[in-house]
This record gives structure tokens, sequence and C-alpha cells, in this order.
């Protein structure tokens, strides 16, 4: 019998070379990549472009009977929910591998004026401002209901990268890097993912050294490869794996990025879109239609408008493409305006809230420093991803109940994901904490203000799933 010896360490020496290996293959057919993207194109077409045509769904229509129920499930229900869960498990694949627009915007570029990005279109806010409009718009339209505003956002969105990618870049990506109204909150969930494309710097200086020019790889997304730390802005396509022997897809802790790398350099986009944006703005684009707070607000307008007779906001509605307008299913003007008024007041009451607690929290760790402020932040992107998830998911569960599908342990999984994104935003406070102070009373306070700058997100959450 021979027995073998294996050393500690081999199992993860194997589990690492699985990866680069599995990098390296991403590198090696990229022809099959393109054939995914096409393919993508084709289906998301279709998913959005048929229902347009089709009779509006009746009471009788099942997801598996109706195409247009089938397609507001693919695309609210299980795309969306499934993407945002995938970037933070394995980083930006989607936008690589299989994001349709990203395809068509690349294309486009490879065939337009190829002209120089302008400065106005690398303004860091666009994403969290384009996520803040599309959100808003969407709840006015009621786009996850109905085909018109899907194809009017999505397809606009579609239209948009295409035009950017004609006019701008070479075979670039620059709609996806600077424009998409999605790319802040993927690229904050890819700072979870525990996999990544690893730059290996004295690898590269020793390719270098030798001499050795390989071909130049076209990272699409313009991510300065060389000097890449983090797999924020890396579409994970796969096309530098091996390039100068010094890059290759690699395991790493998922709070490696946020806890060693985000602190690096102040980004306060990125803390607005995960304090106002994630933690407020989307808390109340999924709560208002379910809020006692807002049929309140809605009765007491309603009388003070009929008490000085008033009755225009009351009667007066707009074409489907500016506030919700079917057979049925109408908002006034006064419905469009506090839905408005309800989502911004979220999004500023949350937001003010928790950027003041980690405003305290900063300062609990020694003199002020904004970039503290902002490293403090990015540990709150577990609650901030896990509760636009959770939001997302309440469609699907949503649609899935009004089929007649009962999920039994829905409520147990939603409290167990809220419990664990809470816990690790804390478990990730406590790192960056002890970055900026070895005192542990000080670390100690600033975690507990950190704590309490959670709290009107969770209760958010927890009065949409649990008490209203
Ligand atoms: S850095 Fe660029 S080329 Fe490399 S995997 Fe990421 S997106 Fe692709």
């Amino acid at each position: 019998m021979t027995i073998t010896i294996v050393p500690p360490h081999a199992a993860s020496v194997q589990s690492d070379d699985v990866w680069r290996k599995a990098g390296d293959w991403l590198q090696r057919h990229q022809a099959t990549i393109r054939t995914i993207q096409w393919t993508m194109v084709l289906v998301y077409g279709a998913l959005l472009i048929v229902p347009v045509f089709l009779p509006l769904p009746g009471r009788a229509a099942y997801l598996w009977t109706n195409f247009t129920r089938f397609a507001q499930f693919i695309f609210w229900g299980v795309w969306w929910p499934l993407v945002l869960l995938s970037t933070a498990l394995v980083g930006r694949i989607w936008c690589g591998i299989f994001c349709p627009e990203g395809a068509i915007s690349e294309f486009a570029s490879g065939r337009g004026r190829g002209r120089a990005i302008p400065r106005w279109l690398i303004w860091p806010g666009w994403p969290t401002v384009a996520f803040a409009c599309t959100t808003i718009y969407g709840q006015m339209t009621s786009v996850y209901q109905y085909p018109r505003p899907t194809l009017f956002i999505l397809g606009g969105s579609t239209f948009a990268a295409a035009l950017i990618g004609f006019l701008y870049g070479r075979n670039k990506r620059v709609w996806c890097r600077y424009l998409c109204p999605v790319s802040g909150v993927f690229g904050l969930l890819a700072k979870l993912a525990p996999l990544h494309f690893r730059v290996d710097p004295p690898l590269w200086q020793l390719s270098q050294l030798s001499g050795i020019k390989p071909k130049a790889v076209n990272c699409a997304p313009l991510v300065p490869i060389r000097t890449m730390r983090g797999a924020s802005d890396c579409h994970m396509c796969g096309r530098c794996a091996g390039f100068r022997g010094a890059i290759r897809l690699a395991r790493r802790s998922p709070n490696h990025e946020i806890v060693h790398v985000a602190g690096t350099v102040a980004k306060p986009w990125e803390t607005i879109l995960i304090v106002v944006g994630l933690m407020g703005l989307a808390v109340g684009a999924f709560q208002w239609s379910v809020s006692p707070w807002f049929v309140q607000a809605k009765l007491w307008a309603a009388e003070r408008l009929i008490e000085n007779g008033v009755a225009w906001p009351l009667e007066t509605t707009a074409p489907w493409w500016i506030l919700t307008n079917y057979p049925g299913d109408v908002m006034t003007l006064l419905d469009g305006a506090l839905l408005i008024a309800y989502v911004l007041a979220a999004a500023l009451a949350c937001g003010a809230s928790t950027l003041s607690l980690l405003a305290l929290a900063a300062r609990s760790l020694g003199p002020w420093r904004t970039q503290r402020l902002h490293h403090l932040a990015q540990s709150l992107i577990p609650l901030a991803g896990a509760g636009v998830f959770l939001g997302l998911s309440g469609l699907t569960v949503g649609q899935l109940r009004s089929d007649g599908i009962s999920l039994p342990f829905v409520d147990l999984l939603r409290a167990a994901m809220l419990t664990m994104a809470t816990c690790w935003s804390g478990a990730l406070c406590w790192q960056v904490t002890g970055i900026y102070s070895r005192v542990a009373a000080r670390r100690a306070l600033a975690l507990s203000l950190v704590g309490l700058a959670m709290a009107p997100a969770v209760t958010g959450w927890v009065l949409l799933f649990w008490i209203w």
C-alpha cells in the first residue's frame, strides 16, 4: 500500500490552480463568450419587445400561460435578483459575459466614430444620479408591472449604450464604465466577491525586464490593468488572464477589498450611492405602495385640496410614459407627486441620519478625516446590497404567490439574510476601525455608531416585510 503525504496547503494550491485555469479558459474562449452575448441579445430583445405587442394579461393569466407575465417574471423576478447575487459571489461576470447592453455598446464602439471621451462624460456622479432617476421614474410608470415602460426604460438604456459606444472609444465600453445606471451598484457589490483577477506587480516587472512585449490587451471597460487592485471596475471578461504572466483569476477574502483597498481613495459618490441611494431611496421605492404613511399623506393632501376648491390634482392623469395610466390602474398627478415626495423623503431622512452617524463614528476614531468617513461607509455595502436584493426578491415572491405558488420559508430566509448582512457590515466596520485606531474603546464607540447608522435602513426593510 502506498501512502501519499499531502502537505497542509495542497488543497488550497490545487484550488488556486483551478481558478487560474478557469481564468485562462475565459481568455482562450472569447469567441464562445461572444456567442453567449449575442444569444443574450436575442433573448433580451424578445422579452423586451414581444410583450408590447400583446394584450395586457387578464386576471386569469399565469406566468406559464402568458408571455407578458413570463417576461415580467424573468426580468424583475429572476434576472435582476440573480445578477445582484452573482455580482457579490463572482464579481461582474454578468457585465463581461452575459450583458446584452455591454455587448451592443462594445460592438457599436468597434464600428463607430472612435472619438475621445469628453470630460462631461467621466463625471463620477453619473451612475448615482442615473440610478436615482431610473428608480423614481420606474415607480412613476410601474415598470415592474407593464411591458411598455419596461421597453421604454431598458430599451432606452440600450439605445443610449449603443449611441455612446458608436460615438466614443474604439472597441470599448464607455457606457458601462461611466454612465450605466447600475454600474455603480455592481461596482459596489463586486467588492465583496471572493474571486477577482489578481495582478502581481513583481511578476509584471520581471516580464518587462525580460524585454518580452506581449500583444496589448483590449480591456473594454477601460480598467488600468497594471495598477488594478480591486474588482469594482473589472467585468471579469478574462481577456487579460495570463498577461505578462502576472494576471490570474484568484480567490481572496470577501472582506479584503473593502478593508484594505477601498479606503485608499475617497469616493464621495460611492458614499452617496450606498447611504442615500441603496439605504434610503431604494427603501422608499419598494415601500411606498404598501405604506400606511403614504395613504395617510394622500388622504390629508386630498382633504386640504378639496377644502380649498382645488380638484384638478385629484382628477388629472398623464400619458403612461409619465405616470401609470392603464384601464383600472391610473395614477393622478397627486399620486405621482406624493410618490416622488415619499421616495425623496425616505432618501433624505435615511441618508441624513446614516451619514451623520457615520461622521460621528469617523470622528470618534481620531482627528477629522473625510477619507475615513468614506471608508466607513464602504463597510455598509453588505447591508445596502442585501436590502436591494430583498426588495427585488419581494417581486419574485409576489409574482409567484399571485400564481398560487407559496414559499413557506421566505420570511425566515429574509430575516436570516438581513441579520447576516447587518453582522457582516458590523464585522467589516470593526476591521476598518482597526486601520485607524488601536484603542479598543474608540473602535467600540465607532462600531456602535455605525450600528446605529444601519438602523434606519434595517427599520425600513422590517416595516416593509414584517409589519405592513
Ligand atoms: S481587467 Fe479588463 S480585461 Fe481584465 S478581466 Fe477585467 S475587464 Fe477583462
